[in-house]
């Protein structure tokens, strides 16, 4: 614990958003210092700089020099199912068979807790190893799933969201709870977890076809009990699978309106996909405060559909836009994988993602979406020192292409298009370095 209290410099390039570059341009949003110093002090980061003039003004404070690698608040995913880890990368032939093939019998094993206990500490090991800090993940409808994840999480101090997931319909039985189990076993878990230490819980549906009007009902019910606690779900992922929703609740004009109808939604709503919604839910969304979890590798590996963020941002300009693995049916928990598969997604719409509209994405869109953009997500002073330091030329190639860079936005957008996990050099949590690259590991 001591060091927690210590007070450091870290030395590198920084980044640091001043605002939202969807809204004021590039430009604008992006405070980028090319020899740029972070003080950490206590878990947080106490101030941001010059390297010069903070090292100057902090003169007995140790100095770690990372040269020209780049430092920057760490990546947040907000959609992943931790429970997936073991069958990522599984061939199937669309949604529903993935999750009759591969996921619920996956998931069934996580009655089991050492299953969940293992998966958990595997999982967090993996988003350290990636630069992720926060994370707003999935469990299995066990309610020892959520405990196991959250134990990890806690003895990790990361800062997670993650809830039990409830499903009652259309769903083997060894997996199905039901409307008041669903409610009973998540309220346990929120008064047990929820603002526990960095644990954040999010009431979880899987999605409208595995939850009767029901469970829906009482979740909604149990979310305005406990509003601080985040919700997600699945919502708009298959065209298939909106013409189920809407059959199975014939009375709403759209899937988007189920879960409105039923009180889940709102700020602290993450809706996971969002790929074939009218402009109407889009314009609906936004207005509730809810976000998006745009989830571009999954959608492409599953062949779901292409999300249209242009489009999206078009129809509904305050719309908050994150970015998700959605692990295992993503294929990678690499957020440069997510920001070139969501590169690729925009240029299949015509559209050019700027390589400060991903990084913010994957970092203050985040933490909008889960409600923590006041403590995380950004490296500006007051905010939690939960960060990443990235080698900027991490192989050979990348080394060469950085080279020739015309600017420093080039150098991100070839890290988008190039970099893998060996960009990430170290991750922090609250200050405390919990991944550090080996050194020449090709
Ligand atoms: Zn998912």
């Amino acid at each position: 614990m001591k060091e927690d209290q210590d007070r450091f410099i870290l030395r590198g390039q920084t980044l640091a958003f001043s605002g939202n570059p969807f809204e004021v341009g590039v430009e604008d949003a992006v405070d980028y210092r090319q020899d740029g110093a972070v003080v950490v002090e206590g878990g947080r980061i106490a101030d941001v700089g010059a390297a010069t003039d903070i090292i100057k003004q902090y003169t007995c404070a140790p100095v770690i020099n990372y040269g020209d690698a780049l430092i920057m608040a760490g990546f947040i995913d907000t959609h992943t199912h931790y429970p997936q880890v073991d069958i990522i990368g599984s061939n199937s032939q669309g949604l529903v068979d993935w999750l009759q093939k591969h996921t619920f019998p996956c998931e069934a094993q996580f009655d089991n807790k050492a299953v969940a206990e293992n998966s958990a500490e595997f999982f967090l090991d993996q988003c350290f190893l990636n630069g992720i800090t926060t994370a707003s993940v999935y469990c299995t409808v066990h309610p020892q799933s959520a405990e196991s994840f959250f134990e990890a999480a806690t003895r990790r101090n990361v800062c997670m969201a993650a809830g039990k997931v409830c499903m009652d319909s259309n769903t083997p039985a060894d997996l199905a709870d039901t409307a008041q189990t669903a409610y009973d076993q998540s309220k346990a878990l929120i008064e047990r977890w929820h603002d526990e230490g960095r644990n954040q819980y999010a009431i979880t549906p899987r999605f409208a076809l595995t939850s009767s009007p029901a469970q829906l009902e009482a979740l909604g019910g149990l979310w305005s009990e406990h509003p601080t606690a985040l919700m997600q779900t699945h919502l708009s992922e298959t065209k298939d699978e909106i013409a189920r929703v809407l059959e199975q609740h014939p009375t709403y004009d759209s899937y988007f309106q189920v879960y409105q109808s039923f009180g889940l939604t709102g700020e602290g709503a993450i809706f996971g996909h969002c790929i074939h919604l009218s402009d109407d839910e889009r314009r609906a969304i936004a207005v509730s405060g809810a976000a998006i979890a745009h989830c571009p590798t999954s959608n492409a590996f599953m062949g779901s559909g292409i999300f249209d963020l242009d489009a999206t941002r078009r129809t509904a300009p305050e719309i908050i836009v994150s970015l998700a693995s959605d692990v295992g049916a993503g294929v990678s928990f690499s957020m440069f994988a997510t920001m070139r598969a969501a590169y690729e997604a925009t240029r299949l719409h015509g559209v050019v993602l700027h390589p400060a509209e991903a990084f913010w994405m994957a970092t203050c869109a985040g933490a909008k979406a889960m409600r923590l953009d006041d403590r995380l997500g950004n490296l500006v002073p007051g905010m939690d020192a939960d960060l990443v330091v990235l080698d900027l030329k991490s192989n050979p190639l990348i080394a060469r292409r950085v080279a020739r860079a015309e600017d420093f936005f080039d150098v991100l957008f070839a890290q988008i298009i190039m970099a893998d996990d060996r960009a990430v050099k170290e991750t922090y949590v609250a200050g405390n370095i919990v991944y550090q690259r080996a050194q020449a590991s090709t």
